[in-house]
């Protein structure tokens, strides 16, 4: 079975949610918060491009990749002009800070958005797709030489040490990379764009065990059609299928109104 990390994290956090997006591929509208932080990455993975292909890597730079990212028609055409101009307030902020931290970083990019595709074996061999933000080598003389994978996300707070451990994409992302380029990685690494501190976590075979059985079961669910929705209060707040998720509760109830007439 061909899984990608998206449809594994969407049905891990409500099946019944995965079942909307990619078994009935039912319309999504996306919202502000969702264009964002897509551009506000593809002004990074440019800045590391820029690296790689040696070019300028300049605050301008990446502010006028910002700029023609984000007012783009898709981006005009949906929202408010002062929500628009809010959130790229927000973003240059947040990118003059990232380039204040990295600037004088000694690294090396090794690839940007790299793709990756891992496989277990198992009763049922199971192919999982994803992406990780950055492979980088560092080069700092007062360190030894690592190399890093690196999770860009842009939140209000830090990502959580223990959480980013257990979390099935970091997990899977490092036994990829273990597997596809025959070497171990020094650390994971969670970036919070804007903020000076990263979290750093080092993967162990008990992680991979623990993503692995995850993954199996949620293989399981998705072959067995087993689609039941989450009470997860986070999730439920932002998901852009309340409506249908509604609708799905409400006809359900009327099948069980239903069938107690019957008997
Ligand atoms: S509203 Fe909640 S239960 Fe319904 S699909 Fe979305 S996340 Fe799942």
């Amino acid at each position: 079975m061909r899984l990608s990390m998206r449809e594994a994290l969407d049905y891990k956090d409500c099946p019944q949610l995965y079942k909307f997006r990619h078994v009935d591929f039912l319309p999504e509208r996306r919202d502000i918060k969702s264009y964002f932080k897509q551009k506000l990455r593809q002004t990074i993975s440019h800045y590391y491009f820029c690296m790689i292909d040696k070019r300028e890597k300049s605050l301008n730079n990446i502010f006028s990749k910002w700029e023609q990212l984000w007012f783009c028609p898709e981006v005009e055409e949906s929202f408010q002009e002062s929500d628009i101009r809010d959130h790229s307030n927000k973003a240059i902020s947040l990118l003059r800070n990232f380039h204040q931290y990295t600037k004088d970083e000694r690294i090396v990019p090794v690839a940007v958005d790299f793709r990756y595709e891992a496989s277990f074996d198992g009763e049922t061999n199971l192919h999982v797709t994803g992406k990780i933000d950055l492979i980088k080598v560092l080069n700092d003389k007062t360190r030894n030489k690592e190399t890093d994978l690196v999770f860009f996300s842009y939140s209000n707070h830090m990502p959580d040490e223990f959480l980013s451990k257990i979390n099935i994409n970091t997990a899977v992302a490092a036994y990829a990379f273990r597997k596809n380029f025959e070497s171990r990685e020094s650390n994971v690494i969670l970036c919070n764009i804007g903020k000076k501190h990263e979290t750093v976590i080092q993967m162990t075979g008990s992680d991979f065990v623990r993503a692995k059985k995850i993954l199996y079961n949620i293989a399981e669910g998705i072959e067995n059609r087993i689609f039941f929705p989450s009470d997860n209060k986070q999730k439920c707040g932002k998901c852009s299928f309340r409506t249908f998720c509604m609708n799905e509760k409400a006809m359900e109830d009327r099948d069980a109104i239903s069938k107690r007439h019957d008997n």
